[in-house]
């Protein structure tokens, strides 16, 4: 009965639910390696918001980070106290989000100017991750509205520096040792488009640079220089055939069956069109199915750079950015994975499917701990992408999902 009447609440809160995102998405939130200057304002911006719904507690872990011009990045933890401190129930959304893009992609509406349109909200960092952040906001609200208390004490964390390691946001709360090994924590920062998935496993991660060093000269004439450009995008071609040939493992767990390899970044070079290129830039996204071995992988490509750099004369440099091996899954039984299922089944009436996933997320922190984490939301996956949007039906019943998991 309560149940039900909790979730007529948040179904009445949809306005309301909507309204708030719109004024988080106008609050852009972009972190230093991407020209950005941290998340300060809208975590001032959602500390109005959660002291408003009246919060047990809220607390904050400012991250130094002399990059940005408040020399800090903010974490935001806020408790809504249950009748039990076992069980703690956490969910963990990142304030931090990525550059627009091009904007010239952006055809429903600009970046940072939310609008509706056809039951969806659209405007970067939408669906990642403030979807998710809203939807947990308005289950602890409508809980403290009606006066119940939880069974379980819920924790919202509102996170920095989730699109560059974590290292000022959940890695940081993790060592102020925040976490206990029998909390439920659920990380939304990823999910399928019926919220039947929950991710307990993830990919190895590794990020690196082509950095291509030839002989500048005068475009006319070529054969006074190396023309990096052309050895550059000849290097990473090949370098991709290869490691698709050579890593090509399915795994049905993981979403999608296969290792990804994907040239992404590539770096401006020469100013003018008559110039040849002496250095080029490329960059590398690698998500590696876990029983493959990244420091062979790693080593592979540096075998790779030495034969193309004695065949063509040029310079290769792999720089790497970011290796990171998937840590040990979480348990498909473990309690917070029960839990969910259960929550996903009631809201829902699906039976959730447990799997992998590619892209890292703050869940792998705590694998590593280890404490179990899963990451689950409902989305259609725009997040990154032009036009990036969220589904206001789907904020409404992840909310709801959130609402009956600290009831439970
Ligand atoms: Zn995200």
């Amino acid at each position: 009965m309560q149940t039900r009447e909790v979730f007529s609440e948040i179904e009445k809160q949809r306005n309301q639910l909507t309204q708030t995102l719109m004024e988080l998405i106008r609050i852009p939130a972009i972190g230093p390696e991407n020209g950005g200057e941290g998340e300060l304002a809208k975590a001032e911006k959602l500390t109005q918001i959660l002291t408003a719904i009246g919060f047990d507690k809220i607390e904050r872990y400012d991250a130094e980070d002399k990059r940005v011009q408040s020399k800090k990045r903010p974490n935001i933890v806020a408790y809504l106290n249950g009748e039990t401190d076992t069980e703690r129930l956490w969910i963990i959304t990142h304030l931090d989000i990525v550059p627009p893009g091009e904007e010239s992609m952006w055809t429903v509406t600009k970046p940072f100017e939310p609008i509706i349109k056809e039951g969806r909200i659209y405007g970067r960092g939408s669906e990642d991750n403030m979807q998710s952040m809203v939807a947990s906001i308005f289950a602890a609200k409508v809980l403290k509205e009606m006066h119940i208390k939880p069974k379980r004490t819920m924790i919202l964390a509102f996170v920095s520096d989730e699109e560059h390691g974590s290292e000022h946001g959940i890695q940081h709360l993790i060592k102020k040792g925040l976490f206990k090994k029998e909390d439920l924590i659920i990380v939304p920062d990823s999910g399928n488009e019926n919220g039947s998935f929950i991710e307990i496993a993830e990919k190895s991660a590794y990020w690196f640079r082509i950095r291509t060093i030839g002989k500048q000269a005068h475009a006319s004439r070529p054969h006074m220089g190396l023309n990096a450009h052309r050895l550059g995008m000849e290097f990473a071609l090949a370098l991709d055939k290869m490691l698709h040939e050579k890593y090509p493992a399915k795994d049905p767990c993981f979403d999608p069956p296969e290792s990804t390899i994907e040239p992404t970044k590539k770096e401006k070079n020469v100013d003018a069109v008559n110039i040849l290129p002496g250095e080029d830039l490329v960059y590398f996204d690698c998500r590696i199915l876990p029983n493959y071995d990244l420091d062979k992988i790693a080593s592979d490509i540096q075998r790779y750079a030495k034969e193309f750099e004695n065949n063509t004369g040029a310079i290769i440099k792999i720089e790497s950015l970011q290796k990171s091996v998937a840590p040990t899954p979480t348990d498909a039984n473990a309690r917070v994975v029960h839990m969910l299922r259960e929550a996903i089944r009631k809201v829902r009436q699906i039976e959730p499917k447990v799997g992998g996933i590619g892209g890292g997320t703050c869940a792998a922190f705590f694998r590593k701990i280890p404490v179990p984490a899963v990451v689950w939301s409902t989305i259609d996956e725009t997040a990154h992408q032009s036009n990036e949007y969220a589904h206001i039906d789907n904020i409404v019943n992840d909310a709801k999902v959130y609402a009956l998991l600290a009831l439970m």
